[in-house]
């Protein structure tokens, strides 16, 4: 195995024994990126000089010995809308092309106080709209398991990335499926944490009620060792939540016996992928051996799910995204006759067409003539949505389901038609919708190829129950072990 193979645990060995330097393992991540990510384009930045300055660090207090922080040397990338002090902030967007930002949110404070290594800022679909990466301003970022296929969306980079080892492991973030759906097209572990569980203090807001930071990882120890890290309540983040963290390792057991596993019959449903639907089959059979007893349940309300999300998270995207206007933030266009034209001129040239069409949709939803038929509406679908996963972990301890309808589609398939690419979401909205916390797990490959993800959910503020389920299940299969076989490198 080569350094940049490796996962956080593995590494943690190999440095606290002083067997490789934290020099070595990011120069490995570095010359990987030159190599690899031209065919890839998950990176949008590369901070080549501060990791190596950040390693020099690392390598000396490792020298020092005495008690040394859990991710000391550790090289991870982050979805390029979380802000690092110094460093661009661009969310994918011509409107932040050259924003630097001036302060680091609370995640990266928590990574680089726990000494983990920043080693750039990963792509994605523009102010995370999307479920392929197309939408980026700096290009689609390719899947590594097939370079004609989509990476998923919106952290696209960061799946990407994690997938081609072109990272240990990054940070992504999940309005309606952004860290689950790519983490299942490029066949990595993606964990949603409860809403309020990581601080979103410096994460650039798409959907207030939604949006959550979350870790894309190799595998299932390693999200639990970031998620020990970034969790917690935070002065900031007034929406970050007073509840304890627990030790998360604590969960790494291979014990399903008498867990209660609910199966949604709604999830299963025309259209599925055939390939998609016989692996989760299978995940089951895995559960039933180990002992879980696996029961059919009801989500009633699924259906209206995707709908009510795009009302929703569209309204609020509308007006979080009133503050580019040429004068607060970034990009600014002609100002023409003057300030009007100059706003409109900038909100023009600097958004791209999927943003312009969710600022229009969301605006719409909240005016006054539509605002009860349309918002209020979907807010009292939320409502029902939440409460059939209350009725349901009343009968179970957690829901499996497909992460996605189909693998990894092709680069172009779907970008002329909004509604099918809407649809890949079908099976992560909920959750966000609900605010519990869900992972996507390797489950299987396609005949082609292609990764397929599972998805487990948990009541509120229960990771435990998610990570104690994925890694019974990792520990008895082999699919987050298997590698893309990059054979351009
Ligand atoms: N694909 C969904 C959307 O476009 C989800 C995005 C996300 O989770 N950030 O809204």
């Amino acid at each position: 195995m080569k350094l940049f193979q490796l996962t956080i645990y593995e590494l943690q060995v190999l440095l606290k024994n002083r067997e490789v330097t934290s020099i070595d393992v990011t120069k490995s991540f570095l010359n990987r990126i030159k190599n690899v990510d031209k065919n890839i384009n998950s990176y949008v930045t590369v901070t080549e000089d501060s990791a190596m300055k950040q390693a020099v660090k690392a390598d000396k207090k490792f020298k020092k010995g005495g008690d040394l922080p859990p991710l000391l040397g550790i090289p991870i990338a982050i979805k390029d809308l979380i802000c690092i002090e110094g460093l661009k902030t661009t969310c994918g967007s011509k409107m932040l092309q050259n924003f630097v930002s001036s302060y680091n949110a609370t995640v990266i404070t928590k990574l680089q106080e726990n000494g983990a290594i920043i080693l750039g800022k990963l792509n994605m679909d523009e102010f995370a709209m999307g479920s392929s990466n197309e939408n980026s301003y700096f290009g689609p970022t390719r899947n590594p398991w097939n370079l004609e296929t989509v990476s998923g969306g919106s952290s696209g980079g960061s799946a990407a990335a994690t997938a081609a080892d072109l990272c240990v492991a990054s940070l992504g973030s999940d309005t309606g499926g952004s860290i689950r759906q790519p983490a299942s097209f490029c066949g990595i572990v993606g964990l949603k944490p409860t809403y309020g569980r990581v601080s979103r203090f410096g994460l650039v807001a798409f959907a207030s009620s939604l949006d959550q930071i979350g870790p894309m990882t190799k595998d299932v120890k390693d999200a639990a060792l970031l998620m020990n890290i970034i969790c917690g309540k935070d002065q900031f983040d007034s929406t970050s939540a007073d509840t304890p963290v627990p030790d998360f390792t604590k969960s790494l057991v291979i014990n399903v016996k008498g867990m209660k596993i609910g199966i949604p019959k709604e999830f299963f449903i025309e259209g599925l992928n055939q390939e998609v639907e016989n692996n989760i089959k299978e995940a089951i059979k895995v559960y039933k051996n180990l002992g879980a007893e696996c029961i059919d349940i009801s989500l009633p309300h699924t259906e209206y799910a995707v709908a009510a999300y795009y009302i929703l998270a569209s309204a609020e995207a509308s007006s979080n995204l009133a503050r580019y206007d040429g004068v607060k933030y970034g990009y600014r266009a002609d100002s023409g006759k003057g300030l009007m034209e100059m706003y409109r001129n900038t909100r023009d040239k600097g958004f791209g067409e999927e943003v312009k069409r969710r600022i229009m949709l969301g605006t719409y939803v909240l005016s006054a003539g539509y605002y009860d038929a349309y918002y209020l509406k979907a807010q009292k679908v939320r409502t029902l949505i939440k409460k059939d996963f209350d009725d349901a972990f009343n009968k179970c301890d957690v829901i499996i389901t497909p992460t996605t309808p189909y693998p990894a589609f092709k680069l172009g398939e779907k970008v002329e038609d909004p509604l099918q690419m809407y649809l890949s979401d079908i099976f992560t909205i909920s959750a966000n919708l609900g605010g519990i916390p869900s992972i996507s797990i390797p489950c299987g490959f396609t005949n082609n190829g292609l990764p397929i993800g599972m998805q487990i959910m948990a009541k509120h503020f229960d990771e435990e129950s998610i990570f104690r389920s994925a890694f019974s299940f990792q520990q008895n299969t082999d699919h987050h072990s298997k590698k893309p076989d990059l054979q351009f490198f």
